[in-house]
């Protein structure tokens, strides 16, 4: 059975406006984000549940964290980006991601969306957190956090996409094929989490090669096996045609060839007489395997096996 995840678009349509970026809003900006986020996740095999189905959604922070221990997802994560306290401060940044307290195994998971977050936003990791709810040891602070792990679901996280006060943040997250490259790598660390792989469409892309096998059949067909890492660097296609191998050296009726010197008669231990060895000949009949009849004209001198003649210049 797949594992569940639910997505958590932070806020409603028109949740965190932010005016100096025209038609910023959080909310609207982070369903996008969740829905290419779905998209890639699914994908990989998991089976993915969003608490905001449409853009106008807007259930209760408490809703949203039942939703996964309600629907059994092993994970959850509400996805928003940062305002600072003061709402004239353009000039904080960063990517923090926080995480339930109740389960001190979440933390890695933190570590590596955030770093990849911030990289790929190109800040700096303000780094993974808990947050307690004040008077209540052990209770997380934030809501969706809080009520997923009440409900069952403990890995629960609210990753911060940098500010969306900040301009060069903002103006990144407004841009949808950079939400499309979080989502890529918000999924790939999280399958690899779980240990899933993605289910690639092999057709017209591009693979680098981790392991390669061929097996070459006795009618000359071939199989292509091996292990291939997608969306990995771009690598030059390499052109395989499906055609039977044929020899580096091939011979036909006619070619010009010399015999090796001390090669035996075919299927022998026999040397040829002295003189066979210093002559060219020609191929006299189409070899059959690694057989090859050699001669002049119409005289047949003798057979030699394949490995032991070569073309004479
Ligand atoms: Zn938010």
């Amino acid at each position: 059975m797949a594992i569940k995840i639910t997505l958590d678009p932070g806020h409603g349509v028109t949740g965190n406006p932010y005016p100096p970026r025209p038609g910023y809003y959080e909310g609207t900006q982070m369903w996008k984000l969740a829905n290419y986020l779905k998209a890639e996740l699914e994908r990989y095999g998991f089976e993915v549940v969003t608490t905001r189905p449409n853009l106008t959604d807007d259930p209760t922070l408490e809703a949203r964290g039942q939703m996964a221990g309600q629907n059994g997802s092993a994970l959850f994560v509400s996805l928003h980006s940062n305002a600072p306290a003061s709402a004239t401060d353009t000039v904080t940044t960063g990517t923090v991601v926080f995480y339930s307290m109740a389960d001190e195994a979440n933390k890695p998971l933190a570590d590596k969306l955030g770093q990849k977050v911030s990289g790929i936003m190109g800040h700096h990791y303000r780094g993974s957190m808990t947050r307690e709810y004040p008077g209540r040891p052990g209770v997380d602070y934030y809501g969706v956090i809080r009520s997923a792990a009440e409900s069952g679901c403990k890995a629960a996280y609210i990753i911060e996409h940098g500010f969306h006060t900040n301009p060069a943040d903002s103006a990144f997250l407004i841009a949808g094929e950079n939400l499309k490259k979080l989502a890529v790598a918000e999924a790939q660390i999280i399958a690899d989490h779980f240990g899933y792989a993605k289910e690639v469409n092999i057709v017209g892309k591009t693979y680098t090669i981790k392991e390669f096998t061929i097996t070459i059949g006795d009618d000359g067909t071939i199989q292509i096996g091996g292990s291939v890492q997608a969306d990995a660097v771009p690598v030059q296609p390499i052109p395989v045609e499906p055609t039977a191998v044929e020899p580096e050296d091939s011979f036909k009726p006619g070619d010009k060839v010399r015999v090796r010197q001390d090669a035996y008669v075919y299927g022998t231990s026999n040397k040829f007489a002295p003189v066979v060895y210093g002559s060219v000949y020609e191929i006299l009949q189409q070899p059959k395997g690694d057989r090859v009849v050699f001669g002049t004209g119409e005289v047949v001198i003798g057979a030699v096996h394949l490995d032991d003649i070569i073309h004479a210049e």
